[in-house]
Parts: C-alpha cells; structure tokens; sequence
C-alpha cells in the first residue's frame, strides 16, 4: 500500500487526483488532504478515503471541520503551520496542488521527507526553483511534473539526453480571449475570463490561462524544471489543446506527446511513475480531428511572455517576484480593482520597482528571502493598484 497526501484536495487536481485513488482503494493509504474553504468537500473526501488527518488552510474553519468530522476517526487541523505539520508526516508520494505561493512550504518540506512530489503547484517552481531542486537532491526526494506541457515534456525526454535537446516547443490554447479584438480585451470581465475553451480548471489558472500569465509561469517553470535556456523554449498558441508539448532535438527530431485535454493523464503518469498504467481518459481518434492548427503568439496582445523572458534572463529571485505580484494583480481584477489589460502593468511596474533597489531580486535564494520577497511584491502590487485608482 502506498502512503499518500493531496495537498489542495478540494481543488480541480485535487479532485482528478482523489477521482484516480478512489478507483485502486487497495493500493493507496491516505495520510492527509487539504483544503481551504470548501469544508464540506475537504470532510467528505477525507471521510471516503478514510484519510489520517484534514487540515483546512484556513484556521477560522476549524470547528466547523470538526464537526463534520464528528464520529470518524479522522485527526484536524487548521492554518499554514497544521499544512506544514501534515507535509511532514510520512508519505510515499504526495500532490502538490494548492494554487498560489502558499503552496510553496509544505511542498519544501514534503521533499524534505526524501518522497515523490507530483507538482501541480508551477508557482512554487517559478518563484523558488532552485531551493526546490536542492532540497529535492539533498533528500533524495523526486519532483514530478503535473502540469500537462511539463509532464509531457518529461515523457519525450525519457531515455534521451537532455544535452541533445535543441529547443522545447510549450502549446497554449490561448485562453477565452484568443480571438477577441484587442480593444475589447480592456473591458473583459473576470467571468468572461474565467470561461476555458478547452480545460475545466480552479477560477485562477483559467484566468492566467486568459491573460497568458498562465503560459508566462509555465515558460519560467520549463526553464527551472529541465534546466534548458530561455532561448530554447518556445511558446506556440494551439487551440485545440491536444498536442500539449514537443520536445525538438538536435538531429531535427521533434517529440509530440498528444492527448486529450484531461489532468488525469499527466496526474495518473505522476501517480504510477516509473509504470505506465490503465489511465480512465478518452482515446483519440485521429480521423475525427482531422486538423490540429497552430499560430505563434502575439508578445504585443500578450506582454506577459515578455516579462516571462525578462524574469528568466534577471534569474535569482525575479520569478518569486513576478508570481507575487501576478498573484496580487489577479486579486485584483477578480475584485474588479483593476482591468484585464492592467494586470500585465502591474507586474511589469513592481518588476521594475523590485529591480531597482539592491538586496531584492538578486538576493540570495533561502527560504526567508523567498518569503520576505514575495510579501514585498504584494506591497508592492497593492501599492501599484492604488495609484492606478487615484488616477481614475
Ligand atoms: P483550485 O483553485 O481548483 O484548487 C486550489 C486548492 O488549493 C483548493 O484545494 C484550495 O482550497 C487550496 N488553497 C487555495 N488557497 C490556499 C492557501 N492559501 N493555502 C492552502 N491551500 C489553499 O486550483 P487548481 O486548478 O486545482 O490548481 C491547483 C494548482 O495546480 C495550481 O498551481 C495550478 O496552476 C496547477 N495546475 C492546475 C491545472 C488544472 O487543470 N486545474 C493544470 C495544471 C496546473
Ligand atoms: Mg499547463
């Protein structure tokens, strides 16, 4: 029996996640889930699995998880420090699936048990790759990709050498808005956004999906998880959403992996790695597609690849600066602060703000400056709202 934990438990991965366990009852011990506001979701989950512990992130909940709870021999707990305890207890794999840089501790100290990380969480990858990476070597603990391009790019490269790879080639769909007209995108609402043409997937991503934030984090994410350089990653808007990466190599060869746009692929690779299993996901039929069509961004439409290069290139601490404040400005127009179009302003400003002073971004990479830095940019996207509201 293997011992697992599903950190976001409650969310879209956390459910194709619980959906592939519940099916193998047998092969799986579940330690811990998490969640966050959906209480009653966290309490039946937790109760089907017959999990050891669940742990809300939010520690105003706790009495409420309690009882629900009442009469199952299931442990609670709440807050960031109960998320953190529940990393720490032993487990043979765990999914990283909270959304956010929250995510980023209790993946830290689940590699710090020597596991297997099935990373969901690109953020934590994006603003603290390289601490990520260490501890994993440091506890002999693996990372393995969820997000759909990088689980996919992780399948083409099995058995080659990563040093004859020449390029690889990231898809996106283009979100809700690819093939709106420009002028409109300013006056596009957080609902319009969060409408995906092809993926069900949590309200946050489905937006960065929208303003290509999404594929902005997952450029940075393909840059720290395969250790290629900016120059060899390409972005490549792909409406269908079926090939999900390609992986070029330098006798011309380029790898697809196509399939369809369902996480539990990429989750249930994770989950049988090194084996490859019997997977519940629709097979293609080649015939029926007929046509897979491909254009290459717009970096004007979409300055959010743009920042993504120049996060790559400053490296140390910028990709923890740049999520922070993409994270902020996303608050932010989900609360209808700021428009669709100011999101990428924000960034970019607290990205030059942060750039400027000494001892930001080019900080050392520990855990507290990660922190520090990412509160910093908070600040600092809430501050850069509030003059562009003052400004009308
Ligand atoms: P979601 O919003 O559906 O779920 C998020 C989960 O995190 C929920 O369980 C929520 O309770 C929890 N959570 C939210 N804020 C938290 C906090 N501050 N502390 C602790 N827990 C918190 O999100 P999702 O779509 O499942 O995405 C989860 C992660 O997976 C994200 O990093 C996302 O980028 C990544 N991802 C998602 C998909 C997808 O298909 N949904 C695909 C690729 C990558
Ligand atoms: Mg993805």
């Amino acid at each position: 029996m293997r011992r697992v934990t599903i950190f976001g438990a409650t969310g879209s991965i956390g459910q194709n996640t619980i959906d592939l366990i519940a099916r193998a009852p047998n092969d799986y011990k579940v330690v811990a889930v998490t969640g966050g506001q959906n209480i009653a979701q966290l309490a039946k989950d937790a109760i089907a699995l017959g999990a050891e512990i669940a742990v809300t992130a939010d520690e105003n909940r706790l009495s409420e998880l309690r009882d629900a709870l009442a009469g199952h021999d299931i442990a609670v707990a709440a807050g960031p420090t109960a998320l953190c305890e529940a990393a720490a207890r032993p487990a043979d794999w765990i999914m990283s699936s909270i959304v956010g840089s929250a995510g980023l501790e209790p993946g830290l100290i689940a590699l710090e048990q020597g596991t297997q990380l099935a990373l969901a969480n690109k953020e934590s990858m994006v603003c603290a790759g390289a601490l990520m990476k260490d501890t994993a070597a440091r506890h002999g603990a693996d990372i393995l990709p969820v997000d759909s391009e990088h689980s996919a790019v992780f399948q083409a490269l099995l058995g080659e050498n990563i040093a004859e790879v020449e390029r690889i080639v990231i898809t996106a769909s283009g979100g809700a808005f690819r093939d709106w007209p420009m002028e409109a995108l300013a006056r596009a609402t957080p609902e319009e956004a969060a409408t995906h043409p092809n993926w069900d997937m949590g309200q946050r991503i489905t937006i960065d999906s929208a303003s290509l934030f999404n594929k902005a984090l997952e450029l940075i994410e393909t840059h720290e998880f395969f250790d290629v350089t900016p120059d060899q990653i390409e972005a490549i808007i792909h409406p269908e959403s079926l090939i999900h990466a390609l992986v070029g190599f330098r006798d011309g060869a380029l790898m697809a992996h196509v399939g369809p746009p369902d996480m539990r692929h990429a989750i249930g690779f994770a989950l049988h790695y090194p084996e490859r299993r019997h997977l519940p996901v629709d097979r293609l039929d080649l015939a029926q597609i007929a046509t897979l069509s491909f254009r290459p961004p717009d970096e004007a439409r979409h300055p959010a690849l743009r920042l993504a290069r120049e996060v790559m290139q400053a490296g140390g601490l910028a990709g923890c600066a740049f999520n922070a404040a993409k994270e902020t400005a996303l608050d932010g127009f989900i609360a209808r602060r700021i428009g669709f179009l100011d999101m990428a302003a924000i960034v970019e400003e607290v990205l030059d703000r942060l750039s400027s002073k000494a001892g930001q971004i080019d900080a050392a990479m520990t855990l507290d400056n990660v922190l520090a830095l990412d509160h910093l940019a908070r600040q600092e996207a809430v501050h850069a709202m509030d003059r562009k509201q003052q400004q009308g």
